[in-house]
């Protein structure tokens, strides 16, 4: 196999083998930066059909449960942990979005009682 015919830092011939028709090894080709960006061994490949299917949460507890396995598929390393962290991000958005919901059912509740209440009050004061 040829040898790299490209320089290392210290000045000298790399020698390293070079790549297939070529006369330079994989990190003198210029194909480094993107064989770097597809990642390197630690970089592992994430199956998203390999996770557990979840309907959209509508509920608190329906958020609880989708946390709760992908915390179990991170620590298996089922799951990319930055779709882990993406996930993490949204539930507390959803959950904010959740109780600000239920604050306001709450809320317009409350003021059909105080209106039906405030109406009786006046039915009450009408002389007949
Ligand atoms: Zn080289």
């Amino acid at each position: 196999m040829a040898k790299c015919r490209a320089n290392n830092k210290a000045g000298k011939p790399c020698e390293a083998p070079a790549v297939e028709g070529s006369d330079r090894c994989i990190m003198h080709s210029g194909r480094a930066a993107e064989l770097g960006s597809k990642g390197g061994r630690r970089r592992a490949i994430y199956n998203q059909e390999n996770l557990k299917e979840f309907a959209a949460p509508k509920t608190a507890g329906d958020l609880r449960d989708l946390l709760a396995q992908s915390i179990v598929e991170l620590r298996n390393g089922q799951l990319d942990p930055r779709l882990a962290n993406a996930v993490g991000y949204v539930g507390a958005s959803y959950l904010r979005a959740l109780e600000m919901s239920d604050i306001e059912t709450r809320l317009i509740r409350l003021e059909r009682e105080i209106e039906r209440t405030s109406q009786a009050v006046r039915n009450v004061g009408v002389p007949r």
